[in-house]
């Protein structure tokens, strides 16, 4: 089968390393905020260009973290997209606020500018844009329109690590930023991780309050908080892995590039790359099609593993039905939920598996 994911290929050197750390951590007797987490973070607010990075358990939290951390709870609402992993949306009901959902581009699948502006109300307090794929969302535009209507701008940067906008890193956008350590993420962890990146170090002091039962010093609780920490050993496993990154991203620009230059068929449309190559990570690799189910089927039998990000659009999900959304209706996202279908594009795969996928693409007769 030619894999979605292959941490099963990754090399012997970084079994190692991540071995190493995973042995520092449990030598040191320190297993939870220790100095992995704060090594991490800095590395991780230097790459990102935020003055802070707090780790928290995991993507959702972040954003459900962020959030609270700005005020934002019952009676706000706060506008995403209704293309993007469950997560972006639960953590804004987590928060106690409501989610508005605003329609995608058809083009690029990522969140409408025009859509949002729609949804702006008197309630509004923010806007959650998402890079979905590893796509940057036009964040100058989004910029704009926060700032001329008061909104405070919020990436999710879950499936955007190492991507730019602009020649800048995404994740200092906004107010801040959630990103995942997910296995599968563009830089990942052995388990679950996440952290937010903002350049309000107020923010930031939140954040770790949040985190950590709503602490301020020990056993004082000001605020109502999570247990939601990042911990020692994937902090340990994340420096592990960073160095990797940026050859990571290479090889999935390549991949990119080869599927943007092979397929050839008029049943499967790609969606376009964008004119600078920086601003996309490859997280995903989603083409749509009209006969998406039958394509999935033929790759299948031929070897071919593909997922589909997202078959269910947020709106349509039992716990958000009946929220507030664009006024004029959402059928761009309908259509891309019913005819997108992510390909095979990660780091490990062969030149020939790339090959193969491509000529089986190319052999589809709809
Ligand atoms: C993965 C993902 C999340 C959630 O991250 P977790 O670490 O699984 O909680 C949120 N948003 C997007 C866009 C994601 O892809």
């Amino acid at each position: 089968m030619i894999p979605m994911n292959a941490f099963i290929r990754e090399p012997e050197e970084l079994i190692q390393a991540q071995i190493e750390a995973v042995t520092r951590v449990i030598r040191s007797g320190w297993w939870i905020l220790g100095k992995e987490v704060q090594t991490f973070e800095r590395e991780w607010a230097n790459r990102t260009g935020c003055s802070n990075a707090v780790g928290v358990g995991n993507g959702m939290d972040a954003l459900e973290i962020g959030l609270r951390s700005l005020g934002i709870g019952p009676g706000d609402e706060v506008i995403t997209t209704a293309m993007t992993a469950f997560a972006t949306a639960l953590a804004i009901l987590r928060a106690g606020a409501t989610p508005v959902v605003a329609d995608i581009e058809p083009e690029t699948a990522i969140l409408s500018v025009d859509s949002v502006a729609r949804c702006i109300g008197p309630k509004t307090k923010a806007v959650i844009v998402v890079h979905l794929y590893g796509r940057s969302a036009p964040l100058d535009e989004f910029q704009r329109l926060c700032s001329s209507q008061n909104l405070h701008l919020i990436e999710d940067c879950a499936q955007a690590h190492g991507a730019r906008f602009a020649g800048k890193p995404v994740g200092c956008f906004g107010a801040f930023a959630g990103w995942s350590f997910y296995p599968t993420k563009n830089l990942g962890t052995i388990g679950d991780g996440g952290a937010l990146t903002t350049s309000d170090s107020d923010l930031a002091e939140k954040a770790r309050q949040l985190r950590n039962y709503g602490q301020s010093i020990r056993y004082h609780h000001p605020l109502k908080g999570l247990n939601s920490r990042l911990d020692e050993i994937h902090a340990g496993i994340l420096l592990a892995r960073l160095p990797s990154l940026d050859s990571w991203i290479e090889k999935r620009r390549q991949i990119a590039e080869a599927y943007h230059q092979g397929i050839k068929n008029p049943h499967v449309r790609l969606l376009p790359l964008p004119k600078d190559p920086a601003s996309h990570v490859h997280h995903l690799f989603a083409i749509t099609s009209p006969a998406r189910d039958r394509l999935a089927a033929h790759l299948q039998e031929n070897g071919i593993e593909t997922l589909i990000h997202y078959p269910i659009p947020i709106q349509e999900q039992k716990p958000m039905m009946n929220l507030p959304h664009d006024p004029a209706g959402l059928p761009a996202a309908k259509k891309h939920a019913a005819e997108c279908l992510s390909l095979p594009c990660n780091p490990f795969l062969t030149d020939t598996e790339i090959a193969t996928a491509i000529s089986s693409l190319n052999q589809f007769k709809g």
